[in-house]
């Protein structure tokens, strides 16, 4: 039986994979490619969320594509609007055309004789396992499981006569018109979905075991509305694209150099949307610094404005137990609720679980050091697509996506098969791949690979930095070995911890 090849397989039809189908498109068009992907639909993260409210937390003209302008009225957009972005560019560019759907890789396994991945595919449709063959792999598969959001183990939930439902899996049957509803979590998710359940509920009280840091932006940018007037649409893109890249960069350099100073600031904007003799201290200081964990955008103030019209309320305390009428906290008080909704985060999944092997030998991903923050030390002819996590997804991605060509078009020149980063320094220690202290990420953080403690091994989250090295640097820069695949396969060192 002859096992189908192609040039390139992208694994997930998400916002990063439909861009990266784009970019394969624009900058390597002799390439055949595919874009394999588990679901039945176009879209990842903006279809799998349904909860009311559902919106971005970073403004669209970053999170939207670099070669495609973001032309809605609102900034921070909604759920439904950011995935028919998503879809509109694949139909646009005929890249909806390259996706199998109802196709789950479950692993990929490289051979340096050969110089290709083997890929195995499960198909949800027909059961069947289906191998195909590619020369470089493109991870596009996000960053969380897909199939059970997290939920710690609270005591009592048999115990609770209402409904409990968490975000990832709301439905349209979830009731929530007129009741009492509490919503656990402090998170992105939690005061975007606290706001909008509050329009027809009886009341919504967020409980929260901690604050965190809450920050309101105007949903609609008056300069963007005002540019777009002006300007054809592209260069008004450009243009508010890089203003909100540099605040974005600002705001997270002083965030870091004087932590004290944004604290303050952040504080005073929270004060003035509540009223007066409003206890901001217990429910919206955090005891960790700004940007230690991500911080919440909130737009318009909705949430501000729900808790102080007496439609939401706050209450910092611990969870004892779920009762029968609701929750007993830590402080003794009791929640009633009809509905409890479970905002407590993600499961972080690297790779959408898939196994990766070079050559027999199975790849631990914690043994591996990202370079560039898009490659693997030691594993050929593979990058990821995995955005930053101190501005949007997309302005990382879509650099990933153009150094791949770049990558690509120079190995074609040269006559290289191969090419895989390896690191002959002993002196580089390494370190987590995401330096957040929020729970969600130290739960899973050691599944994922490490950053190093010098470039290219370490991750920056800079955008600025990284158009440089990844859209200038060379790609020729001494750790991305090349070969035409006779070479010996490449030694993985294990890493230093
Ligand atoms: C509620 C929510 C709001 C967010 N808001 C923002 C925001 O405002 N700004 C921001 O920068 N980031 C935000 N993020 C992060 C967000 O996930 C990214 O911005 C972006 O949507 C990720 O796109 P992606 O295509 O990389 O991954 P995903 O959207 O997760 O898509 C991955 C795709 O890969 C598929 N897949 C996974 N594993 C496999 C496999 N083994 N085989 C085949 N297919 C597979 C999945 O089915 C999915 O379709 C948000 C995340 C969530 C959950």
């Amino acid at each position: 039986m002859s096992i189908e090849h192609l040039d390139v397989l992208i694994v997930g039809a998400g916002l990063s994979g439909i861009g990266a189908g784009h970019h394969l498109q624009a900058n390597c068009p002799e390439r055949t490619y595919a874009i394999l992907e588990a679901r039945d639909c176009i879209g990842g993260t903006w279809d799998l969320f349904r909860y009311p409210g559902i919106r971005s937390d970073s403004d669209m003209y970053t999170l939207g594509y670099v070669f495609r302008p973001w032309t809605e009225a609102k900034a921070i957009a909604d759920g439904p609007s950011i995935l028919s972005y998503v879809r509109q560019t694949a139909s646009d560019d005929g890249i909806d055309r390259k996706i199998r759907f109802h196709h789950r890789v479950v692993r990929a396994e490289w051979s340096t004789a050969d110089s290709r991945w083997t890929v195995e595919v499960e198909r949800g449709d027909t059961q069947e396992t289906v191998l195909l063959t590619c020369g470089f792999l493109l991870m596009c598969s996000g960053y969380y499981r897909y199939d059970e959001g997290y939920t710690p183990d609270f005591e009592g939930t048999e115990r609770f006569a209402g409904r409990i439902v968490h975000p990832q899996h709301w439905s349209d049957d979830v009731d929530y018109e007129g009741r009492r509803v509490v919503v656990i979590g402090s998170g992105a998710t939690a005061v975007t979905l606290v706001p909008a359940l509050a329009q027809r509920a009886a009341h919504v009280t967020m409980l929260q075991r901690s604050p965190s840091y809450i920050v309101s932006l105007p949903a609609e940018d008056p300069i963007a509305i005002a540019l777009r007037r002006a300007l054809p649409a592209k260069l008004a893109y450009s243009i508010v694209r890089w203003k909100n890249v540099l605040l974005t960069m600002l705001s997270f350099q002083l965030s870091r150099r004087r932590p004290a100073l944004i604290k303050r600031l952040v504080r005073r904007g929270v004060q003035r949307r509540l009223p007066p003799g409003y206890d901001v201290d217990a429910h919206f200081t955090p005891s960790y610094g700004p940007w230690d964990q991500r911080l919440c955008l909130v737009p318009d103030g909705d949430l501000f404005e729900a808790i102080s019209a007496g439609r939401a309320s706050v209450v910092t305390d611990r969870i004892e137990t779920f009762t029968e009428r609701g929750l007993r906290l830590a402080s003794g008080a009791e929640l009633e609720a009809d509905l409890i909704v479970t905002a407590t985060g993600l499961n972080l999944l690297a790779f959408g679980g898939m196994q990766i092997a070079v050559d027999g030998r199975d790849i631990e991903l914690s043994e591996t050091m990202s370079y560039k923050g898009m490659m693997l030390s030691g594993v050929p002819n593979l990058a990821m697509a995995f955005g930053y996590t101190n501005a949007s997804w997309t302005l990382k991605c879509d650099l990933t996506c153009a150094y791949v060509c770049r990558l690509l078009n120079h190995m074609s020149e040269r006559g290289y098969r191969e090419c895989v980063p390896v690191n002959g320094d002993a002196s580089i220690s390494t370190q987590p791949f995401i330096d957040f202290s929020s729970s969600y990420v130290l739960r899973s953080i050691d599944q994922f690979p490490r950053q190093g403690s010098r470039p290219p091994w370490r991750l920056y989250q800079n955008y600025a930095l990284d158009i440089l090295t990844l859209r200038f640097g060379a790609v020729e820069d001494g750790a991305m070995r090349f070969s035409t695949g006779i070479s010996a396969p490449a030694e993985i060192e294990p890493l230093a911890a």
